[in-house]
């Protein structure tokens, strides 16, 4: 039988507050290379013994004097051993050749459906923005590479009194028409940088070209990014039709509206995860933004990120004018994205105490040996789940850790080790893990789980796999508790509500991108404001006098009950009253009241650092829209799934079979 441990690491690139050590020796092992840490144990001054191997170790003398205390003979006193997370300044040591700087490629559609949507304004606009924020240092490098049925290159050479276009319409075989000046130290040409970007979103007004050679352009962006990796972000607003990698529509319009059996959430090529696969080995990250209003085979484009350690973002429906709530949530989502800090050509490799081993990871990455991901790019945003077993008995240890280290290069061009190291008691009883359980953790490797999955076998598969997960606790529980109830469902007190976050998995799996946090519906009506009480998620907990705010972390509802309060409605939405709201409000006006300004405040409190910002809604409880409100009241019955209550009697039936 396989236990699972499971263990969460983010790459917490802007962790504040972090010890950042500069030694001329980086103390580890000897024999399985863990980095020293605080549970190490100190057999004496000059000896320590591995938390990992066991293996007896040497205090080197470097390590015997403490910069920080500026003293000697207290080695346990390092900041190494007083801080489970660590920054090293990494030695030539840990190179393979130079850091590279900083290099930014953006590989734009501009196809007739492109600039259709409007996005090349907004994005350009961004970019605008933002230049000076981008990370990096006086080395960093920029490029843009446009594309519709052939692919256009940009020579941004400085001194040029304009950026001068190049087409390249064989688009079988390829090219890069020059090798120089593509990609652009940013510093040197920014002025030719702004020209571009002022420019572009008037350059494709008024095509007609509606192809869409993909494939061929992320070609020609690895061969460009090659010499030096770094991150390429490709924006797509189609399937693509042209060349390598061209794809076609999959979908069949009479199952449309059926969730029951979601075909091709598989890949239909293999081209996009190869092409990934040689971007990754030579450090270059793929993020993908698609902006679609049609089918865009989106299971097999998001593999290009997958595989190269890169990010999907999704705006279904995307056009600058009819879709407003998209269109602010891609402009504040490139925001985040432009400026948050980066890490390159970065490797993890993640330890753990002898007995333990690593049964599977879950994130985006391409696994190079058995507990090493490669990371073209890192970033805060970035998380990965690893699933571990026990392949030994671990009654002879009280403890088990375990420890990532990220090895990575900055956007300043440092080399630099993040070491985390995580310990937790090993117990004998049953009883002591589920007492430790962590129910967020747990949900959000089984949504991982479950993903995989759904591309694997099915959907309902991966469904049923959800289910059991809950029986199987629950049943294991019951066998080994003492004081068992006569009747009705025993949860252990840390997974009380296990039942409903696999609930709410279940009724959000069909959306595979979605994230998967518990929506919460707050009271904001309320003078407790900016703390308004958590309700359960059900139409029960509505009044027709208050407003509720809905927050499922990738969509925000604020619903606004019928007779609703006017001075809420006057002072946070800036109407009169109820009957002159409009139906579609995406966001909350800034007014210099009270009300206004406590409300903003609680919404500003719950995105912070979020990696993406979320769709708002302001929802009038008379129109279509609250539809997709009261899809998201988890505990109640909705036409294809069950409500909470069902579904505790559904998991009770299946633990009594
Ligand atoms: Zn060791």
């Amino acid at each position: 039988m396989h236990t699972h441990f499971i263990y969460f690491c983010a790459s917490k690139l802007s962790l504040q507050q972090l010890p950042v050590i500069t030694s001329n020796t980086i103390v580890r092992c000897r024999s399985c290379r863990t980095y020293i840490n605080p549970f190490v144990s100190f057999l004496d001054q000059r000896r320590w013994k591995c938390n990992l191997c066991y293996r007896v170790n040497d205090v080197p003398d470097e390590f015997m004097y403490n910069p920080v205390t500026r003293s000697y003979g207290e080695p346990h006193k390092r900041p190494e051993v007083q801080n489970s997370t660590v920054e090293f300044i990494a030695s030539s040591d840990y190179m393979l050749r130079p850091p590279q700087p900083a290099v930014y490629l953006f590989v734009l559609d501009v196809s007739h459906n492109a600039v259709e949507s409007g996005y090349l304004n907004v994005f350009c606009q961004s970019l605008l923005d933002n230049l000076e924020k981008l990370p990096g240092d006086t080395r960093t490098r920029i490029g843009f590479v446009t594309f519709d049925s052939t692919v256009h290159f940009y020579n941004l050479q400085e001194g040029l009194s304009q950026p001068q276009m190049l087409v390249v319409s064989d688009i079988d075989d390829v090219f890069i028409p020059t090798h120089d000046n593509l990609l652009v130290n940013l510093k040197e040409s920014k002025e030719l940088v702004k020209d571009l970007l002022n420019a572009l979103p008037g350059m494709f007004t008024h095509t007609r070209e509606t192809q869409s050679a993909l494939g061929p352009a992320l070609q020609v962006a690895y061969k460009l990014m090659c010499p030096t990796g770094g991150r390429v972000s490709v924006f797509q607003t189609q399937l693509p039709t042209l060349g390598a990698g061209l794809l076609q529509s999959r979908e069949d319009p009479n199952l449309r509206s059926s969730t029951k059996n979601v075909q091709h959430l598989g890949p239909a090529t293999d081209f996009y995860k190869k092409l990934a696969l040689d971007c990754s080995g030579q450090q270059i990250g793929v993020d993908l933004f698609l902006l679609s209003s049609q089918y865009s085979d989106l299971a097999s484009l998001a593999c290009v990120s997958k595989y190269s350690a890169g990010s999907v973002f999704y705006y279904p429906s995307f056009h600058h004018v009819h879709n407003t709530v998209q269109s602010q949530k891609f402009q504040k989502d490139l925001q985040r994205y432009l400026t948050r800090k980066i890490g390159f050509e970065a490797v993890m490799r993640i330890r753990c105490t002898k007995g333990l081993s690593i049964h599977t990871f879950h994130g985006n990455f391409f696994v190079r040996s058995t507990d090493l991901l490669s990371l073209a790019n890192v970033n805060p945003d970035s998380g990965f789940a690893v699933q571990m077993s026990i392949e030994e008995s671990l009654a002879d240890t009280s403890l088990a850790c375990f420890q990532a280290a990220l090895l990575y290069t900055s956007s300043k061009g440092k080399r630099r080790i993040r070491v985390h190291t995580l310990c937790l008691p090993v117990v004998s009883q049953l009883s002591g893990v589920f007492a430790g359980a962590d129910i967020q953790a747990i949900t959000c490797l089984l949504a991982n789980m479950a993903i995989d999955r759904s591309i694997c076998s099915s959907l309902s598969d991966a469904r049923d796999a959800l289910v059991n997960a809950v029986v199987d606790c629950l049943m294991a529980y019951r066998a080994n508790g003492s004081n068992i109830q006569p009747s009705g469902l025993i949860t252990p007190a840390a997974l009380r509500l296990f039942p409903l976050y696999v609930l709410a998995l279940l009724k959000q799996v069909g959306a595979l991108y979605a994230y998967t946090q518990i929506q919460a519906a707050l009271h904001l009506n309320d003078s407790v404001i900016p703390q308004p009480p958590l309700l359960q998620l059900t139409a029960e907990k509505l009044t027709r006098e208050g407003a509720f705010l809905m927050d499922c972390g990738s969509v925000m509802f604020l619903w606004v009950g019928k007779c609703c309060n006017e001075t809420f409605i006057r002072d946070v939405l800036g109407y009169p009253n109820y009957a002159s709201l409009p139906s579609n409000m995406t966001e909350i006006p800034e007014l210099q009241t009270m009300y206004s300004e406590r409300t903003r405040a609680f919404i500003s409190w719950l995105l912070e650092s979020r990696t993406f910002h979320p769709a708002f809604h302001v929802v009038k409880d008379d129109t279509s829209a609250k539809t997709s409100f009261f899809q998201h009241l988890v505990e109640d019955r909705t036409e294809s799934a069950f409500s909470y209550y069902e579904f505790l009697l559904h998991i009770q039936q299946q633990m009594s079979k």
